[in-house]
Order: structure tokens, then sequence, then C-alpha cells
């Protein structure tokens, strides 16, 4: 039973980050640079060059996603159940990692399947002319509710756009 309440609480996490994650690129990632922001910065930074890859704030944001779901796991074991809740709290992190490493394969790694290939065209989109559209990277579910989707086969040039 505690496997069934820990599932559910996993599957709840992963669809919570899903919608962090697009609000996140939408509102935090491409809002204009101001003084100090550290996060819209960054994101300018791998809009100018894609393949530019810092390892160590990979892996940081990894460390930390994990201790965040850590944290939040354990708030939440004190208004739900202990399985559920710590589930939305890996869940959340699981759902980080797995956003991280499909952003990370759409640029450095060919698509090996239709699923691959549909996500990295809606990235390419975003990279190549649609910096307003195609948020979600790990799923599209968030931008066809919030209406944020790129025309397939849009995408304008090469080059890549200014956040
Ligand atoms: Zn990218
Ligand atoms: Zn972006």
């Amino acid at each position: 039973m505690d496997v069934v309440l820990l599932l559910i609480g996993l599957a709840g996490g992963l669809a919570a980050w899903s919608l962090v994650e697009y609000l996140a690129h939408r509102f935090s990632m491409h809002r204009p640079v101001v003084r100090f922001d550290p996060i819209a910065r960054e994101h300018r930074r791998h809009h100018r060059d894609p393949l530019a890859t810092d390892l160590r704030l990979r892996l940081i944001g990894h460390g930390a996603g994990y201790a965040l779901g850590a944290v939040i796991g354990l708030a939440l074991a004190f208004v739900m159940a202990a399985p559920v809740a710590y589930g939305v709290g890996f869940g959340l992190a699981a759902g980080y990692s797995t956003y991280e490493l499909v952003h990370w394969c759409s640029h450095h790694r060919p698509a090996r399947t239709r699923y691959g290939v549909a996500l990295r065209r809606r990235h390419d989109a975003h990279h190549h002319g649609h910096p307003g559209a195609n948020y979600g990277v790990s799923t599209a579910v968030w931008d066809r509710v919030f209406g944020t989707v790129a025309p397939i086969g849009s995408i304008r040039d090469r080059r890549p756009a200014r956040p």
C-alpha cells in the first residue's frame, strides 16, 4: 500500500515539475535581465551559445534539486500521508533531472526515437525564431494548455533567437 501511495506521489511530483519547468522558463528565464538575475542571465547565455555547457553548474543543479525535493517531501509529510509526500518530493527532483537530461541531449546528441525527434524539433523552434513559444522542454503539454506552441516546421533560420 505504501508503494502505491509513493507511486501516486511520484506521478504527482513529475506532473508538478512539468508545470514548474514551463512557468520557470516562460516567466523567469525569459524575463529581461535586471540588476541581479542569475537565472535569466544564464538562460540568455544559453540562447547565445546553446552548445556551451557548464558541467559544474549542471551538477550543482542536480544536487540542489534533490536537496530541495527532500525538503519539500519532508515538509509535505506534515500535511499528507508520508509516502505520498516523499513521492512528490522525489518526483519534483527526478522531473528536474529529466528536464536537464532531455535539454542537454536536445543540443548535444542526435535524437534516436520519434518522441526524441519531436522534442528536439520543438526546442529547435524555441531557439531559432520562436523564443516566445515552446517553453516546455520535456513535454509540450503546458504549451498546448497556455497556447504557446510554435507552428510546426516554422524554424526561420538556424541562428539562435534572442531570449
Ligand atoms: Zn536549449
Ligand atoms: Zn529559452
